[in-house]
């Protein structure tokens, strides 16, 4: 489903954040991304993302070279792909069920689905009874947890989470966590960035660690080994 290529990334300052990283992640895998601050972690997600452009190698979203992509494409590859950050990045004058609502409708989804799919969503999520709530009158768990209803709602292919347990509390995280797990199990592929030892140990997944922009371990069944 992805293929890194020899991929490597310099900043305009020079700075190399991702140095001749090649991997392959199958539909339906859940993959840990790990490493130090500056690793190069969220250079990969971005390069997934089409936020940026490889200096050097070639990003694939199956056979889709993501880099010769016209800006008018770039939106229907986003659409396939749900994200996740560590700030939740929900709008603050919507309540749970506005901020999923809306982008349903950006992705021109019919008001009837909408109606049947937000309250859906919340539930798997386990926040169904939370759904007039504004984020501000929920929890940092609850708040990530619409954040990933809203991720998954248009059924995304790819979940890219983005150290989304790192403002989180060690019961929120592993609830949060239970979630990705469930999600993958319906079939979606996750791939997660995070510092946390604990959740990587839980996970039993594969992990690929990065140091300074290099795939120092790839484990199938990976551990937490920085
Ligand atoms: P991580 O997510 O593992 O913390 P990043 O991908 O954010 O790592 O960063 C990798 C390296 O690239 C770091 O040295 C960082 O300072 C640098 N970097 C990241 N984004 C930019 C940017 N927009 N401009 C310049 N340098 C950047």
């Amino acid at each position: 489903m992805i293929y890194f290529d020899k991929v490597s990334k310099k900043y305009f300052d020079k700075s190399v954040a991702l140095d001749n990283v090649s991997f392959t992640i199958e539909p339906g895998e859940f993959v840990s991304v790990v490493g130090h601050s500056g690793a190069g972690k969220s250079t990969l997600l971005k390069m997934i993302l089409a936020e940026e452009k490889p200096s050097a190698g070639k990003v694939f979203f199956e056979s889709v070279d993501i880099h010769t992509l016209g800006r008018r494409h770039i939106p229907t590859l986003r659409r396939r792909i749900g994200s996740v950050f560590q700030d939740f990045r929900l709008l603050p004058h919507k309540t749970a069920f506005e901020n999923i609502a809306f982008t349903m409708e950006a992705a021109g989804r019919a008001e009837d689905e909408i109606e049947s799919d937000v309250p859906h969503v919340l539930e798997l999520v386990g926040l169904d009874d939370k759904m007039w709530n504004f984020p501000f009158e929920l929890s940092g768990g609850e708040r990530q947890r619409v954040a990933i209803a809203r991720a998954i709602v248009n059924q995304p292919d790819l979940l890219i989470a983005d150290e989304p347990t790192g403002n989180l509390d060690p019961l929120s995280t592993h609830e949060i966590i239970e979630i990705f797990k469930k999600i993958n199990d319906i079939g979606t592929t996750v791939i997660l960035t995070t510092h946390n030892k604990g959740v990587i140990d839980k996970l039993g997944k594969r992990v690929i660690t990065l140091e300074k922009g290099k795939i120092i371990r790839d484990d199938k069944e990976g551990r937490y080994v920085i």
